[in-house]
Formats: C-alpha cells, sequence, structure tokens
C-alpha cells in the first residue's frame, strides 16, 4: 500500500498513529538537526520532521530532497510546536521513521505556488507542472463539480446523455470548421462539429424526447481574446415544447448550479428583456444589468440646431456617468482618444458636465444651456454627473455607447465579479441583414423558427418585412457575457426550405449539405427546441474569472497553439500521401 492517508487528511485526532503518505516535496527546510518537509498532494500539505529519532537513513534521505521528487513517507502523527492555522492540516506533523524517494525530480523551470513566478509560455509548456498549483486544481475541482450538478440535475428532470459523432459533415454555427480528410475515401473530408446542432435534432426526430451532452465543439476562428478552437457545451435539445418550457427548464438547472456549486442565492423569475430593449438601453444583445447606466436616445433634442455632427446621422443617444462632472480637460481628451480606438469605432465624444458652478459641454457654440439642460434631463443627469454622447447610425451607435458604458461601469468600480447578475435575453430578429455581401445571415442559425405569428412576413421577399421577423430564440446572459442561447426549431419541410432560400443557399447546395435534414423533417419530426451553454466559461464566471483557460486542463494559446505538444504540427510525406494532400504552405522544418 503506497499511502494510509492523504496529504489534507490528518488532523490532532490522528495523533499517535503510525501513517504513510506519498506526494509531491513542496519545500525541504534544513533547520539545525531538524528537516521539515512540506509534502503536497491533490489534497492539501502535511508537514514531515526528520530529526535525530529517525535515524541516520532517513535523515539523510531527508537531506537530499529537492522540489518535486516524489516521495512515500511513514511516521508518527504528533502535535505541532507552531501550528499553521492557514492549511487544514497545521496542527499536525508527521515524525518520520521511513523515507523513501519513488522518484527524483529535476528542478521545476518555475515555483509551484500559488503565486508562480512562471510566464505563461513557460507555464504552458509546462502544464502538468502548472496543473499541480491550487489556483488551477481549484479551477478543475469546481468544472468537475459543475459538470457533476449539470448530469444530476438533468438526469433528474428525464434527459439522456446521448454522444453524437466527431467525424461529420459541416454544420452552421457561423464559424469555419476544422476539417480532417479521409484516407479511405479519397479527396474528401469530414468536418468536425462546430456544435451537435444537427445531431440532437435528428435526436428529437428519433423520439429521444429529452437529450442532453457534455461536449467539445470545435470552431476555427481568428481567435478574440479567450476563445479556444475547442471549447465545450452543455448541449440540450427538447421536443413538444415551447419558448417557456424551456427557459423554465434551464433557469432551473442554473439556480440549481449556482446553489449547490457556489453557495449563491439567485432570485427566480430571472429577468427578461426583448433583444430590442436589450440594444436600445444598454447597446448589447448581452447587457451588464450590475449597474444602470442606460443609454438615453436624445436625437430629437439636438438636431436642428446647427451642429452639423448631429443633424446628419440617423441616431445620438448619451449615458450619465454619476458624479463624473469633476473629469477634467485632459482626462476628458483621453477618454475621446479612448472611444477613437478601432475597438470602439466612434468619430469623436460630446460631453455635458454639470458642476456645481453650472453646465458646460463640448458643444457650446451650438446650444443654449437650457438646450444642453433638457438633454441633460433626458440623460436623467443630475448635477455632479457627467453626460457623454456619441451617434451614428441607430445601432452602431448604440454597440458603441454600450461599450463606453461597460468602460466607465469597470472605471467606476460598478462590477463586482461575485455579484451575479443573469438574465434572458428574448425575442431576437430571426435575420441580419450584411452590407457588405448584400444578404440575410441567420442571427442565431438556419435551424431556428420563425415565431409562428411572423411566419407570413417570413414568406415575403421584401427585405425590410424579413427584417422584422423575430424568432423565438433566446440567450442567458451573466454580467455581460453570453453564456448559453438556443431557440424553437423549424420542423417543418419546407420551412426549412425557404429558410435556406432567404439565406441565399441555393436548392442544390442546401440538398448537398443539409439534405438529411430536411428529409429527416419528413418522416415526423415533433415541434422541439433546446439550447446550448458554454460550459468553459459558466466555470470561469462562477470561479469569478474572466478567462476561461485555467478551466480547461490543456488549453491552447492565443494562436490555437498547443505550446507543450507544439501542435499542431507537420506531418510526414508518406502520411501526406496516405491523404491524398499536398501543402502548399511554407511552413518552417
Ligand atoms: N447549437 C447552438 C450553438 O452552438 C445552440 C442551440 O441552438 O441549441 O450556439
Amino acid at each position: 500500500m503506497y499511502r494510509t492517508h492523504t496529504c489534507g487528511e490528518l488532523r490532532l485526532e490522528h495523533k499517535g498513529q503510525t501513517v504513510t503518505l506519498a506526494g509531491w516535496v513542496q519545500k525541504a527546510r534544513k533547520m539545525g538537526a531538524m528537516t521539515f518537509i512540506d509534502l503536497r498532494d491533490r489534497y492539501g500539505i502535511t508537514q514531515l520532521r526528520a530529526d535525530e529519532s529517525c535515524g541516520e537513513e532517513v535523515a539523510r534521505a531527508a537531506a537530499g530532497l529537492g522540489r518535486e521528487f516524489v516521495i512515500q513517507a511513514s511516521g508518527v502523527v504528533e502535535e505541532r510546536q507552531s501550528k499553521n492555522p492557514k492549511i487544514a492540516t497545521g496542527d499536525i506533523e508527521i515524525r518520520l521513521t521511513d523515507l523513501k524517494v519513488l522518484n527524483a525530480a529535476q528542478t521545476p523551470p518555475f515555483t509551484i505556488e500559488d503565486e508562480s513566478d512562471g510566464g505563461e509560455e513557460l507555464r504552458a509548456k509546462y502544464r502538468y507542472l502548472d496543473l499541480r498549483r491550487n489556483p488551477l486544481k481549484n479551477a478543475l475541482m469546481l468544472r468537475h463539480r459543475m459538470a457533476h450538478e449539470v448530469r444530476n440535475y438533468l438526469d433528474s428532470k428525464g434527459f439522456l446523455e446521448i454522444e453524437t459523432p466527431f467525424l461529420i459533415k459541416s454544420t452552421p454555427e457561423g464559424a469555419r470548421d476544422f476539417v480532417v480528410p479521409s484516407r479511405m475515401n479519397p479527396g474528401e473530408f469530414y468536418a468536425l462539429p462546430q456544435s451537435p446542432q444537427t445531431f440532437k435534432q435528428l435526436l428529437m426526430v428519433a423520439g429521444y424526447d429529452r437529450y442532453f451532452q457534455i461536449v467539445r465543439c470545435f470552431r476555427d476562428e481568428d481567435l478574440r481574446a479567450d476563445r479556444q478552437p475547442e471549447f465545450t457545451q452543455i448541449d440540450c435539445e427538447m421536443s413538444f415544447v415551447e419558448q417557456e418550457d424551456v427557459l423554465n427548464l434551464f433557469e432551473g438547472m442554473m439556480v440549481n448550479l449556482f446553489k449547490k456549486v457556489i453557495g449563491v442565492d439567485i432570485k427566480s423569475p430571472i429577468p427578461r428583456m426583448s433583444w430590442y430593449d436589450a440594444m436600445d438601453n444598454y447597446g448589447s444583445d448581452k447587457p451588464d444589468i450590475r449597474f444602470g447606466m442606460k443609454i438615453h436616445e436624445i436625437t430629437s433634442a439636438v438636431q436642428g440646431k446647427g451642429f452639423s455632427v448631429f443633424d446628419s446621422v440617423e441616431y445620438v443617444g448619451a449615458i450619465t456617468v454619476p458624479g463624473a462632472a469633476e473629469y477634467t480637460r485632459k482626462q476628458l481628451d483621453a477618454l475621446t482618444d479612448w472611444v477613437k480606438r478601432p475597438q470602439v469605432g466612434a468619430k469623436g465624444l460630446v460631453y455635458i458636465k454639470l458642476g456645481s458652478d453650472g453646465i458646460k459641454s463640448s458643444v457650446d457654440k451650438f446650444y443654449t444651456p437650457e438646450e444642453l439642460g433638457k438633454v441633460a434631463e433626458l440623460a436623467e443627469a443630475n448635477t455632479g454627473d457627467l453626460v457623454l454622447i456619441l451617434c451614428g447610425a441607430k445601432r452602431k451607435a448604440q454597440t458603441m455607447l454600450g461599450v463606453l458604458r461597460i468602460e466607465m461601469g469597470n472605471r467606476l468600480g460598478y462590477r463586482d465579479p461575485h455579484v451575479y447578475a443573469p438574465l434572458w435575453v428574448v425575442d431576437f430578429p430571426l435575420l441580419e441583414w450584411d452590407d457588405e455581401t448584400q444578404r440575410f445571415y441567420a442571427m442565431h442559425h438556419p435551424f431556428t423558427a420563425p415565431k409562428p405569428e411572423h411566419l407570413k412576413l417570413f414568406y415575403s421577399d421584401k427585405k425590410e418585412d424579413l427584417e422584422k421577423v423575430c424568432a423565438n430564440a433566446y440567450d442567458f446572459v451573466l454580467n455581460g457575457t453570453e453564456l448559453g442561447g438556443g431557440s424553437i426549431r423549424i420542423h417543418e419541410a419546407d420551412v426549412q426550405q425557404r429558410m435556406f432560400e432567404v439565406l441565399g443557399i441555393s436548392k442544390e447546395d442546401a440538398d448537398y449539405k443539409f439534405g438529411f435534414i430536411i428529409n429527416a423533417f419528413k418522416f415526423g419530426a415533433p415541434p422541439h427546441g433546446g439550447l446550448a451553454f458554454g460550459f468553459d466559461r459558466v466555470c470561469a464566471l462562477f470561479g469569478g474569472q474572466e478567462t476561461i483557460r485555467d478551466y480547461i486542463a490543456f488549453p491552447k494559446n492565443n494562436v490555437g497553439r498547443d505550446v507543450m505538444l507544439d501542435a499542431p504540427s507537420r506531418i510526414d510525406d508518406v502520411q501526406m500521401d496516405e491523404l491524398f494532400l499536398k501543402s502548399t504552405a511554407q511552413t518552417k522544418k
């Protein structure tokens, strides 16, 4: 037997017992004739003591230990002279009677402590060492607990966990596919699933009624901050449901997770907001409702006064920053530069300061104090506040104001990661027009159904009509982050055909790519709907962190590389030939 206890287990009540532990040497300190060793495993740290009473052999072995050596240690549990209240085993230590080195270790390239001295790249290269550190261990433990609770909850609601294949045909979630060449089918490729969307719908056609899966998805996107090319979803689908049924069931799941995993009580019902209200009031389809600072439209109050910038645009909007009237000229200039950055994209920033000595603005030339006062009133500003104004095409200007709102929320400390404000965003438009390609895209995905009352509009050939079509599509949003989303689906072959037509996908193309699902809908598809949560992100937010990387055991870096494996990498010519591939890339040898 390698061990009788773990390194997190022993307490004063074990005093006098002879025990054997195994683990990694966190630290060994020699103090005169004594050596103290911090022995670590997944469960905690236990202090070992070697002194004269242990005999020469043990003393010698103890003196030869280095960081991260794997050892087996036997001895007697004793009360410690100086206790360490910071660790659970801090009242005791083990006086060694036997010490065996199971495996020596090279000095690790960085310290394996809560605050490591290793840079990100180095820690990624030695991920298995980084994973020994508490912050990562705790993250993965939280992830495990979440997965466990998700399974418990969904099982209790009659869901079946069913696996779906990875080697499939393209699924349209809007990203690029990762593809896998087929050796047995020369010149042909599988796509890795961007989600199991089509399979879960086929499972509904097959009568499985309530499906879920905690499943890996693959999307070949340019990696924006905190995206991973492979990530995990809690993917779910239900038959014979309306939007209300789906929202209620998964609201229950999230409330249950908050309670069970992190002990947070979330008030149910969780608020709901239409996509239109989210855009109008928060400039985002994933509003952070931990704080107000809503957007106010002021277009009609500022147009027609000779200020051509405002006169020439569709929309002018404002947010009020409480207590910021003291912003100096320099600070306002810096903020103006900030909104001009490409990430925000504004051409400029207009402000109104409601100082105790009166109203001042950057457009005093064009507006009387009364007119500015009226704008301030519309923006719900009071003395001491600062009103920030942006303009442009309606949705674009709102989105910029939304970004500015989040920035000001950060600056004012309104975004405490331990305050949780979830909401459902509902009633999304079905389609989104893209000016560049002059075509519609599905706002969610092409399997999302138009609201039944909008079905007639959906068959109109006018762009304005199609823009008005809404879907029973919904997102679960937490603290400004979309954690999940889904929709009620199309379950009729002809409506699905129409959808492809609206999206500019020819009948031949639709048949080639999605014939299987259109066909399936001809064999008795039940009304159905579902959703998927981004599991990595749910874990990170529950852990109070913004980045998902720590919640994935072996993540990729921000250019999609696994620096530990050094992947992706070239394959040899034989393999290339077998797969009927030739590379045109100039790659390093
Ligand atoms: N497949 C969708 C996604 O990955 C989720 C859903 O509609 O259920 O976003």
